[in-house]
């Protein structure tokens, strides 16, 4: 049996290593090809070494060469060095696991390419919208837990019976706490995810509830419904990964263990299923199953997320950059929590609205955005 060939980008993240962990449970069956990290050049070396990868790239164009000259090996350095391994067409399917909006370009290129895309990387189409779906939407299998759920819900089905998307959300640390007490929660208390292991910015992200929004503007472009068809619950066991709702009132719900290597795994072997070693759902110990309205006042970064996609154009990918910059100063101890959502509001209330017709465009504006954000910021 022929392997299938593995692009890696991101490699060195929380999702790439539980994606080299799902290869190096099937390495009769995937083969690792090409991977690339953003500066972490000692983790990336290793993995090449543990995997037999040749071709690499750093997108840190310094630490690449440095790299590459310890290393006495030829390393691809910068961001159009990433994007060349996600081109080249030499795999049969690249995981796009990078982080924010720099994903996009990776995103296009494999897609252009004519290979399949295994996108971790929601940004891609948070930003990019129909300039991504338009070069292959049928190629493109969806990584996110939820949208992986959807996905395999829809299997068999008609999209023309398809009346609703549920997007279940875990509801975060912070779930049940009033408004009032969010405004100044420590780094720690958000990076405290109860149910996921994730990295550092979706783990924010999942605590203001951007993720979610950010996952509904994701699921309109994969599956083609209107914001009005897609309903975001919190369930706080995460047990039930989404639902898709038909025509007929019945309703299909995937279920599973909270971990990522499933959906990550799903990617892979799609059509197929292999055989996982995760923990199976116990539902005797799980007991129930809960589900409760979000509370927009106290996370309203899900309500300019779903604004953001309702209006459409420019708006995701200013959303997205103003809120990649405001989760990072976060991170950076920098600013409190509530001006997460007060520098996305605001960014968004100052950007002049622009159709969607190119990655000049959207570039362009992401780095408005930016600026704009960080000003707020300073
Ligand atoms: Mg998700």
């Amino acid at each position: 049996m022929t392997r299938l060939r593995v692009t890696i980008l991101g490699s060195t993240g929380s999702i790439g290593r539980q994606a080299l962990d799902v290869a190096s449970r099937h390495a009769d069956k995937v083969q690792i090809v090409a991977l690339s990290a953003h500066a972490s050049a000692t983790a990336l070396l290793e993995q090449a070494e543990r995997f037999g990868v040749r071709r690499l790239a750093l997108a840190d164009a310094a630490v690449a060469e440095e790299a590459a000259r310890r290393a006495r090996r030829p390393i691809g350095g910068g961001a159009s060095a990433v994007e060349e391994l996600a081109g080249d067409g030499s795999a049969d399917l690249v995981l796009n696991a990078l982080v924010g909006a720099s994903g996009l370009r990776a995103s296009v290129a494999a897609l252009r390419s004519g290979v399949r895309l295994a996108l971790a990387n929601k940004e891609s189409l948070v930003v990019g919208g129909e300039l991504v779906t338009s070069l292959g939407l049928e190629r493109i299998l969806p990584v996110d837990s939820e949208h992986s759920a959807i996905f395999q819900c829809l299997l068999g089905e008609r999209g023309t019976e398809v009346k609703r998307l549920w997007l279940t959300a875990s509801g975060g640390p912070f779930r049940g706490r009033p408004a009032s007490e969010l405004s100044d929660v420590t780094v720690e208390e958000a990076l405290a995810h109860p149910r996921w292991t994730m990295g550092p910015k979706i783990t924010i992200d999942s605590a203001t509830l951007m993720n979610k929004g950010l996952e509904a503007i994701e699921a309109h472009h994969l599956f083609g419904l209107s914001y009005e068809q897609i309903r975001v619950v919190i369930h706080p066991q995460s047990c039930v990964h989404s639902m898709v709702e038909f025509a007929d009132g019945s309703v299909k719900a995937h279920l599973g263990a909270t971990d990522m290597r499933v959906p990550i795994q799903y990617a892979f072997s799609y059509p197929e299923r292999w055989e996982s070693t995760v923990e199976p759902v116990d539902f005797v110990s799980l007991g129930r199953l809960d589900f409760e309205e979000p509370d927009l006042a106290a996370f309203p970064c899900l309500g300019l997320g779903l604004e953001a996609g309702r209006v459409g154009g420019t708006m995701p990918a200013v959303l997205n950059a103003a809120n990649e910059v405001a989760v990072a100063a976060f991170l950076a101890g920098a600013v409190p929590f509530g001006a997460i959502p007060r520098t996305v509001e605001q960014v968004m209330a100052a950007h002049t609205l622009q159709p969607l017709d190119s990655l000049e465009r959207v570039e362009a504006v992401d780095a408005w955005a930016r600026e704009s954000a960080q000003q707020l910021l300073r």
